[in-house]
């Protein structure tokens, strides 16, 4: 039975918002990236677009309570720090910050420059984000990336001299890494004290280079074996040098997890502007799904005509909220909530989840639902158990 009550809190004006700028343009495409991405040119109409678009978004969600802003891409060191500035100020003017929003920015070590990061800084960007990927330049050269390794460690060390907050990106599973590599690249990391690390698995997306590369027998990711050894040296590494393992591919110290993701993971609501960017919000109870135009010239077209740049919102229905619920929350140490779980309308296979506690992938603390260390390695098995 749904308990409204409870329920309200995700829409109320006081319930948390946040909100995703997604800045389509790189210096270049990865050849692993399925992102929605586009070869990097100069956009003036783009910023505008967007904060029509944040405007128009008000309409949806009445007026809330900021708690991130979070730059994404794409590649958002690309963008001019003036029009962050007016993105930032605009988000404040729109809905209203909380007392220490967090406004975080994806950068590519490509566009390291001290003046320009500084830039970034007073335009309001208090914690930066580093696709520094590995310190390894065979490595960056096989992931294709415009850096190579003392580019990463100069952009890595420029990061920690200009943010208090910042977090690093690496990928691991590449062919050709081994062990002694990976740890490598987690102890230069180490080296520069950073508060939060996202360490990701290299996984071969369909519609991209080295998608393509695998279908003509070319696989440049280690077989699925390797890359749970690997899971388990990151995360063994990384926890031992204090960091918190709070969500499967992130690491922080204590106070320096993402703000902005955690939103995701607990579902909480969020706007999305920008090409191809996703949100959620709840109007009277319901929570919609939305996307707006992939490609940014249709994108600005549709923010000039119908005044968002929305091209699909989708009422979510009791068993899509509940289900999305628990297949986010499954992924950070805290787990799902029950009580909340069931206050959204879902219900878990029981039998299944008695079994997989008994064989340790689950287990309930707290009255929420946690996946095991050993339960993160399946957790797509966990959650179609659980939902069957
Ligand atoms: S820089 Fe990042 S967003 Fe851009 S193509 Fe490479 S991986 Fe994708």
């Amino acid at each position: 039975m749904l308990n409204i009550n409870s329920v309200e809190i995700d829409s109320g004006e006081n319930a948390p918002l946040s909100v995703y700028v997604h800045w389509p343009y790189c210096a270049r495409i990865c050849p692993y990236c399925d992102f929605n991405v586009y070869k990097n040119k100069p956009d003036s109409d783009l910023t505008a677009s967007i904060i029509a678009d944040l405007k128009a978004w008000r309409e949806l969600t009445g007026p809330r309570k900021i708690q991130s802003l979070h730059f994404g891409g794409g590649t958002p060191s690309l963008m001019r720090a003036h029009d962050i500035a007016h993105i930032i100020e605009t988000v404040g003017h729109v809905w209203h910050y909380c007392d220490t929003p967090e406004i975080a920015l994806e950068a590519n070590p490509a566009d390291a420059h001290k003046a320009r990061w500084t830039e970034f800084k007073q335009a309001g960007i208090n914690r930066l984000s580093l696709g520094v990927q590995s310190f390894n330049d065979t490595a960056l050269k096989l992931l294709g990336r415009d850096h190579n390794a003392d580019a990463a460690r100069k952009a890595l060390a420029l990061c920690a001299e200009t943010f208090e907050a910042f977090s690093l990106d690496l990928i691991y599973g590449w062919s050709g890494q081994d062990t002694a590599l990976l740890h490598s690249d987690i102890e230069t990391a180490l080296r520069y004290n950073p508060p939060h690390i996202s360490a990701y698995q290299l996984t071969i997306e369909d519609n991209t280079a080295f998608g393509r590369a695998l279908g003509r027998g070319d696989n440049r990711a280690v077989n699925a074996d390797e890359s749970a050894n690997f899971f388990e040296t990151v995360a063994a590494q990384l926890t031992q040098a204090g960091y918190n393992h709070y969500e499967i591919s992130n690491f922080a110290k204590s106070g320096f997890e993402s703000r902005h993701n955690l939103g995701y993971w607990e579902g909480q609501d969020y706007v999305g502007v920008g090409p191809g960017a996703h949100g959620r919000y709840t109007q009277n109870y319901i929570r919609h799904a939305t996307i707006c135009e992939s490609n940014p010239a249709l994108y600005s077209q549709r923010v000039k005509e119908q005044g968002i740049g929305l091209k699909d919102i989708q009422a979510l229905s009791r068993t899509e909220r509940s289900d999305e619920y628990l297949i986010m929350g499954l992924r950070i140490s805290k787990g799902i909530s029950l009580a909340r779980y069931e206050q959204l309308g879902g219900t878990l296979n029981q039998a299944a989840m008695a079994y997989l506690i008994q064989d340790g992938f689950l287990q309930i603390r707290d009255n929420h639902l946690q996946a095991s260390a050993k339960g993160r390695l399946v957790l797509n098995h966990l959650t179609q158990q659980l939902l069957t």
